[in-house]
């Protein structure tokens, strides 16, 4: 069995969908910048993705429904970021046994506050590792569950075969997201990789209404930008259904 073959046989038992590899060199200032020296300095990263349940991500649409929103929640939240976690530790440690410096970031971990994010975009791994595009709504999304995916890292020095990258936007004249945002978090702008996140994305504004609906004492859970990307909807004719 072969290194990566390894790799995905360990992620896929542990319950993951995508699985791909990203060469990181082309991002070397932007990881340091972000994630500082613990960060810096792998070449590349193995990008795991596991889809979200559909009966869950559909219920979020249209008229509220808090049960919906709560077990959409734990779904997120607790487990599959949980079993994300799981598969980024077993596929570190078996890089680990192979002889190779492996480092399983955490599938969700604020480490700054001021830009709201954690020391590695997962979502840019996976663009880098061809496993789907930056649309509007800065989610990546995949030919075959659009963004109705959640991420997680493992940098690594292992001698992996990168598995694509990067591919241009196909959100075409959608602005599904840009439309459904009840904060007005998007800007519209198309993903270019030369303007920061905050050109397209204003996340403080997402993470606003997470705590204003928490103070309410409701569900922290949106996820709009989720449900009506129509690369997700199955039936949509955009996804292969
Ligand atoms: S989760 Fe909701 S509030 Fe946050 S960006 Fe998406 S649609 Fe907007
Ligand atoms: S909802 Fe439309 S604009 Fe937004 S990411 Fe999906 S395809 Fe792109």
């Amino acid at each position: 069995m072969t290194l990566i073959e390894q790799v995905r046989a360990v992620a896929e038992a542990a319950g993951a969908d995508l699985v791909g590899v990203a060469d990181l060199s082309v991002v070397d200032d932007l990881l340091l910048a972000q994630g500082g020296p613990c960060i810096a300095g792998y070449p590349r990263a193995v990008s795991i993705g596991i889809g979200l349940a559909d009966s869950l991500v559909d219920r979020l649409e249209g008229a509220r429904d808090r049960t919906a929103e709560a077990l959409y929640r734990y779904h997120t939240h607790t487990v599959v970021n949980g079993a994300l976690d799981r598969c980024a530790l077993l596929v570190a440690a078996s890089l680990s046994r192979a002889g190779y410096r492996a480092l399983p970031v955490p599938a969700s971990l604020r480490t700054d506050e001021s830009r709201i994010a954690g020391p590695v975009s997962h979502k840019l791994a996976a663009h880098l590792a061809g496993l789907g595009w930056i649309g509007r709504s800065c989610l990546l999304v995949t030919p075959s569950r659009g963004p109705r995916v959640r991420w997680i890292t493992v940098l690594t020095d292992a001698p992996l075969e990168p598995t694509g990258g990067p591919s241009a936007p196909r959100c075409g004249d959608c602005r599904a997201c840009v439309d459904s945002c009840p904060v007005g978090a998007f800007t519209g702008r198309p993903f270019t990789p030369d303007e920061p996140r905050e050109a397209r994305f204003d996340a403080a504004a997402c993470d606003r209404h997470y705590r204003a609906l928490e103070d309410a004492g409701e569900p922290a859970a949106c996820g709009l930008c989720v449900a009506v990307c129509p690369w997700g909807k199955k039936g949509s004719g955009r996804s292969p259904g």
